[in-house]
């Protein structure tokens, strides 16, 4: 058997390789191969990564093996050698998995030096300075990224030494400060770890190796892999790249650029550079960067290389490319090349013009705007009259669009917490860093007072669709006590806060913020996604103001009208509790009288709000208990008004109890329980329709939903009730209308039994909350309280409430699509749970045949375009 192959040498791969080299190494190989200066090296792949999981978090004697024959053949094309004492190689490690997950994994950077080959690297480049410089660099990222020891120790000892030279940057230090600076970092490696810092470079790469594959696996990866869809068994590879310098003096440099602008989707370069820096200081934010055009000045023969490099691998990927680069003594390198992230302004307007310029089709433009990120779209700005007042106390870089306000947070960690006790807050740090992560999804908005437009911050807030203000050098934070300080003022956790992501501002103090207004691109954009998709999207509303709202946004009917959340409204829950308490039926029609024409005029408003759209309209549904007060002051309250006594209350309370309320007197088991119900419920749908009919002209065919169905006879029965009163409704009014009556598919019986159901069901509508809640037979409202112990042991990846489970649930899916249609071909088919506004869901039910999805009015323009995504990736007739 021919023995697998582990690690490839860029000149091996191709773009075609991404799953096996990872989305960074696919690229580098392709860019070799298209002629691009590109630092040689070698990528060990994500197939290394699995490896090292599955034997135990160890790398395999023969993968090894196959690093040592890679560094040879890189030794041999680069006329440099491991260790060497007259020309070293030196090579920097970084993680790459599939797809790019910025911040989220570790770069050691110099890795090779060691106490004899820096002495090679002084003499070899006439620059004892830099070379001591990139050691203690090199010492400092092995150290933290690879042993976990703390920065902090390394950047208090850097400090001590500035100070006792009485000197302010790091750039003002000797060559012989820098060596004090590396042997002090020595001695604390020593202390920390109880061992020398390793000389051999051979053991720091299989080190720094094994810490990139370690990375796949920690905290912020997994919640970052969550957020954004990305499975654990894809593993990571690792890069393994010749090292070039953009910081041996003022004719070396490095940048971060991107062929448009990743913020606005502008077709002009737009990106930063600094000179004589290494990579980190552009990305770290800690010097300020030079907008890419100076270049221009500085060295117009190597901005035009890079200009018509930039342009080609555009040309090549087809898409706008966010790159890496490095000048080395006045020699350009492109270390990496990739899509690049953009906002959603961004990214409509690329696309849009990229099929405009001829670049792209349709179809593959669709694929281009990730379906989640039109979230931020559709998120707030502040209210113009409240704008118009505030004055901004600061400015910064406008990072990520959208406007918020909230209290300040001061550590990622607080952010979460106050989030989780229901606080708005807004994230203010020095800089950002990926252990931030949770810290800044919880944060209304991000502020930072360092760093550039492509600094972690910002990177990472676009992406999210979260605003942020970054740079802005204004603010004087003092992490200790926990107060921000600007134009003379201080400000703590207790204030509040607003910053502007479209234009940098920040303001002390709370500015309402209001929707937005969608146009332009998003329209076009919007346009071309609906010609192209197959599977419709409705909406989940409940009320007249919901359903318009969620039309702008291009729904197509209303898949799910929960009708108890009109009983709870203050002027009809009195009536819901006389019909609850009510001792027999002729009390409870008394009630169920009351309730008529309110949740007939609630329907109304619906239909006029859908103008002939259709709507699913399903009968009551939670145990009644949720409409009852529990504590014995409100019990007593209520008993008064009902007039009743407090113990008569009291016992219909304690009578209602249930041990698992969800699986319990709900559903369709209520009106088989109580049918008069039903009957109320039928009246007021079919007066509505009828009485919209006549006023409105709009043809209303409406369809009644049964929930929680398990048994064709249960259905059976409470349609007969149904049937029979419509029956009676129309001829009352001498009036004939078309109407259907379905059910859900959220009991893993009714999915068994589906061929059964359909005999009585027009159509199926998944409700895949209970239907995930039953299936895994654990609680939709407490299992978040135990999930996250599942996703940190590795057990499950995502929230089975917002991702469907496709190997179970799903399963149960689509048993009930193929039962249902082999009993009824014709039955309309859609979904109603969360998971209709979730994008790889939605894949799921356009791949499994169903009709529609159903989620809220403001995941439908996500939904619309997962929906063509779907199309497009698998065409369905
Ligand atoms: C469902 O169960 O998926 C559903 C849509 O119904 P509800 O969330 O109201 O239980
Ligand atoms: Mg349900």
């Amino acid at each position: 058997m021919k023995k697998k192959k582990y690690v490839y040498l860029f000149s091996e791969g191709n773009a075609s390789m991404r799953n096996l080299l990872g989305g960074k190494g696919a690229n580098l190989a392709e860019m070799i191969s298209l002629g691009i200066p590109v630092p040689q090296g070698f990528t060990v792949t994500t197939e290394a990564c699995n490896k090292y999981y599955e034997d135990g978090q160890v790398i395999a004697e023969e993968i090894i093996e196959e690093i040592y024959e890679r560094i040879s053949e890189l030794e041999k094309i680069t006329g440099k050698e491991f260790g060497s004492l007259t020309n070293p190689l030196l090579v920097s490690v970084r993680s790459g998995a599939r797809v790019s997950m910025p911040g989220m994994m570790d770069t050691v950077l110099n890795l090779g030096l060691n106490d004899e080959s820096v002495e090679a690297m002084a003499k070899l480049t006439n620059n004892p300075r830099f070379a001591y410089d990139s050691y203690r660099r090199f010492i400092q990222m092995f150290s933290d990224v690879v042993m976990g020891i703390e920065k902090r120790l390394f950047e208090n000892i850097l400090d001590e030494i500035k100070e006792s030279r009485g000197v302010k940057l790091d750039s003002d230090l000797t060559a012989e400060d820098l060596k004090e600076v590396t042997i002090r970092y020595k001695e604390t490696y020593k202390k920390e770890r109880g061992e020398d810092f390793p000389q051999d470079p051979k053991h720091q790469l299989i080190e720094a190796i094994t810490a990139v594959f370690r990375s796949w696996n920690n905290p912020r990866a997994i919640v970052y892999r969550r957020l954004n869809d990305i499975p654990g068994e894809w593993g990571t590879a690792v890069n393994v790249q010749e090292m070039v310098f953009g910081n041996k003096g003022e004719t070396s440099g490095t940048g971060v650029v991107f062929s448009r602008n990743p913020a606005t989707g502008e077709n002009k370069i737009y990106g930063e550079y600094l000179m004589n820096a290494q990579g980190e200081d552009v990305v770290a934010g800690i010097r300020t960067p030079l907008p890419i055009a100076k270049l221009e000045e500085q060295n117009p023969e190597i901005y035009k290389q890079f200009t018509e490099i930039v342009h080609k691998l555009e040309q090549h990927y087809k898409d706008m490319q966010d790159m890496e680069i490095t000048i080395e003594e006045g020699k350009l390198f492109f270390l990496q090349t990739r899509n690049g992230k953009r906002t959603a302004q961004a990214a409509l307007k690329i696309a849009v013009d990229l099929v405009e310029e001829g670049m792209l089709t349709k179809e593959e433009a669709i694929l281009k705007v990730e379906p989640n990120q039109l979230d931020s779209l559709l998120h707030p700005t502040f209210m113009t009259e409240d704008l118009k007042k505030a004055i901004p106390i600061a400015k910064g870089l406008p990072a990520s669009p959208g406007a918020a306000y909230g209290k300040i947070a001061f550590t990622a960690e607080e952010a979460k917490i106050r989030k989780e006790n229901g606080e708005k807050v807004v994230l203010v740090r020095l800089e950002t860093s990926p252990e931030d992560i949770e810290g800044m999804i919880a944060a209304e908005g991000i502020l930072t007072v360092r760093g550039g437009m492509t600094s972690h911050a910002a990177v990472v807030a676009r992406g999210m669709g979260t605003c942020c203000v970054a740079g802005c050098g204004e603010l004087v934070i003092n992490e200790e006590a926990k107060t921000l300080e600007v134009a003379g003022k201080v400000y703590t956790a207790d204030d509040y806060i607003s910053i502007d992501g479209s234009t940098g501002n920040v303001y002390g103090e709370k500015i309402a913020t209001v929707a937005p207004e969608i146009s332009g691109h998003f329209a076009k954009f919007m346009g071309w996604a609906d010609e192209i998709r197959k599977l419709k999207v409705r909406t989940n509303a409940d009320t007249p103001r919901d359903t318009k709202q969620a039309v702008e946004f291009g729904a197509e009917g209303i898949g799910l009208c929960r009708t108890e959340h009109m009983f709870f409204a203050e002027d009809r829950i009195m009536a819901v509790r006389e019909m609850i308490v009510a001792k027999n039926e002729e009390d409870r029609r008394k009630a169920l009288e009351k309730l008529l024409p309110m949740q007939r005029e609630d329907f109304i408003g619906i239909y006029e709000a859908l103008e002939e759209r259709p709507a699913t309209i399903r009968f009551l549904d939670p145990p009644l208990h949720e409409f009852l007060p529990h504590t014995d002051e409100e019990i007593r309250e209520l008993a008064e008004e009902l007039g009743l006594t407090f113990e008569e209350l009291k016992a219909t309370v304690r009578n209602l109890h249930e041990f698992n309320p969800m699986m319990g007197h709900r559903g369709c088991r209520l009106a088989v329980s109580y049918p008069e119900i039903a009957e109320m419920q039928t009246r007021a749908v079919i007066e509505a329709a009828i009485e919209v009919k006549k006023n409105k002209g709009y043809n209303i065919v409406p369809e009644i939903m049964i929930p929680l169905v398990g048994e064709v006879k249960e259905l059976k029965y409470v349609k007969d009730v149904v049937v029979e009163t419509a029956k009676k409704v129309m001829e009352e009014k001498g009036v004939e209308l078309e109407y259907h009556v379905g059910t859900m598919i959220e009991i893993p019986r009714a999915a068994l039994t589906a061929d059964e159901i359909a005999k009585e069901a027009e159509f199926f509508s998944f409700g895949t909350n209970d239907l995930t809640q039953m299936t895994f037979g654990f609680s939709r409202d407490d299992a978040a309280k135990f999930l996250k112990h599942y996703y940190d042991r590795n057990i499950y990846e995502q929230d089975p409430f917002a991702k469907v489970d496709q190997t179970g649930v799903g399963q149960l899916v689509k048993i009930a699509v193929e039962k249902g249609k082999a009993t009824r071909p014709d039955i309309k088919l859609g979904v109603c749970g969360e998971h209709g506004g979730d994008p790889s869901s939605v894949e799921f039910f356009h791949n499994v045949g169903l009709n529609y999805v159903s989620c809220s009015p403001f995941r439908v323009p996500i939904a619309r375009l997962a929906a063509a995504q779907a199309q497009v990736k698998n065409p369905r007739k």
